[in-house]
């Protein structure tokens, strides 16, 4: 980007978010004079053994749990999959209930586990996104070690009743594990509330750097590490503490917590008049998940007749940064596995987008990208066929 070309509307926060000027400023210290190795003996490697121990507070403040429930890892990926195998090591059962909108983290393990000889219910959504707990319930039986369901999806907002479900766990003797990944600074998560035995956080999506990330491990719950080496974080993850990004995501994590309203009120008000101003003004356009249960900054949407991947080069034409539901493989663009589990037909899915926001996206931002999205969506359909044409 030329230091004259006007900022790209970033609309992508569920991808990726922009690390917080004050989370940087913390983290500068641990990058340059305080580069000891918290295990080491020496007054040099007290600061970074302090650093990591504050950070684990400023966590376990925001979700409401003890710090010592706290294990850093390297990002939401690996406490996914350091949750469901521990899970599976310490009650030596073979069953896995999960979602059949799960992130790759949490689906892509379950089906290498699948490959291995464990057994995974895949439980279905309704067409809003939202899950029947119930279900949830009836899939568990005497062989299963673990129920995993996100919280809150990546690709809709849409949230689970993660409460519920934990209660229905707790029941039953099953551990719960839940991807809170795309939750934090945007929904309340209070551990004391909620029963989960696991919970997964990543740095990069609440203005931390990318690699960082958390395992909550409740207190009480039997721990197979999936890292095995030294002794770190109470012999739960073996490998050298990444200070200066643990620094900095105790940092975001009290900046999340002081801006949760802002988030709910401000960023809400403004995902509304984005969402409803495109569903005004663009014929043939759909929302995609229940319009309230649903995190406060996500939209998403299809519009009849145009494939994702030409809105979103338009889009990153006009200096507008969104992604679609669609996961590209090996070249072809495949429909979401999240949007066809909600019902909508391959070519539906293919048209859908995703703009997420966050609390840096400015009341400016939006109305730039409202003055444009209409035309575009408008320049794409004037290319089809007048059959293809939505009516208006
Ligand atoms: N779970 C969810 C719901 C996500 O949205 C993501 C990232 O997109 C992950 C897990 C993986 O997190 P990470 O990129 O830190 O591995």
């Amino acid at each position: 980007m030329s230091a004259l070309a006007p900022r790209p509307i970033y609309l992508d926060n569920n991808a990726t978010t922009a690390v917080a000027p004050e989370v940087f400023e913390a983290m500068v210290p641990f990058l340059t004079e305080h580069f000891g190795n918290p295990s080491s003996a020496y007054d040099l490697a007290k600061h970074s053994r302090d650093a990591v121990t504050k950070a684990r507070g400023q966590i376990a403040a925001l979700l409401h749990c003890d710090p010592r429930e706290i294990v850093f890892t390297s990002c939401g990926t690996e406490s996914d999959n350091a949750a469901l195998w521990s899970a599976l090591r310490s009650t030596g059962k073979k069953h896995i209930v999960t979602t059949q909108v799960e992130h790759s983290a949490i689906h892509h393990f379950c089906e290498t586990l699948e490959h291995q000889g464990y057994a995974v219910t895949w439980l279905p959504v309704r067409a809003d996104g939202t899950l029947d707990p119930a279900a949830v319930e009836e899939a568990i039986h005497d062989d299963t070690a673990l129920v995993s369901v996100m919280w809150a999806n990546n690709e809709t907002g849409v949230l689970f009743p993660v409460r519920e479900i934990a209660d229905i766990c707790r029941r039953k003797k099953v551990l719960f594990h839940t991807d809170a990944v795309q939750v934090p600074g945007k929904v309340p998560i209070d551990l004391r509330a909620v029963g989960a035995d696991f919970l997964a956080l990543s740095g990069h999506k609440l203005h931390a750097p990318k690699g960082i990330g958390v395992l909550y491990v409740r207190s009480g719950v039997k721990f197979v590490p999936f890292l095995v080496g030294g002794s770190q974080e109470r012999e739960r993850r073996a490998g050298t503490e990444n200070v200066p990004y643990i620094v900095g995501l105790g940092r975001a994590a009290e900046l999340a917590a002081e801006h949760l309203i802002d988030e709910q009120t401000t960023t809400r008000a403004r995902r509304d008049r984005l969402e409803n101003e495109i569903l005004r003004l663009v014929p043939g356009a759909h929302r995609n998940g229940h319009p309230t249960e649903r995190l406060p900054n996500t939209v998403s949407l299809w519009f009849d007749g145009i494939e994702a991947e030409a809105i979103l080069l338009k889009l990153n034409a006009l200096g507008i940064c969104a992604s679609s539901g669609s996961a590209c493989t090996t070249g072809s663009l495949a429909p979401s596995h999240v949007l066809t589990a909600m019902g909508l037909t391959p070519a539906q899915a293919r048209s859908s987008i995703r703009l997420s926001l966050s609390r840096f996206t400015t009341d400016a931002e939006i109305d730039r990208a409202l003055a444009v999205f209409p035309a575009a969506i408008a320049e794409l359909r004037a290319a089809l066929p007048a059959a293809l044409q939505p009516a208006r």
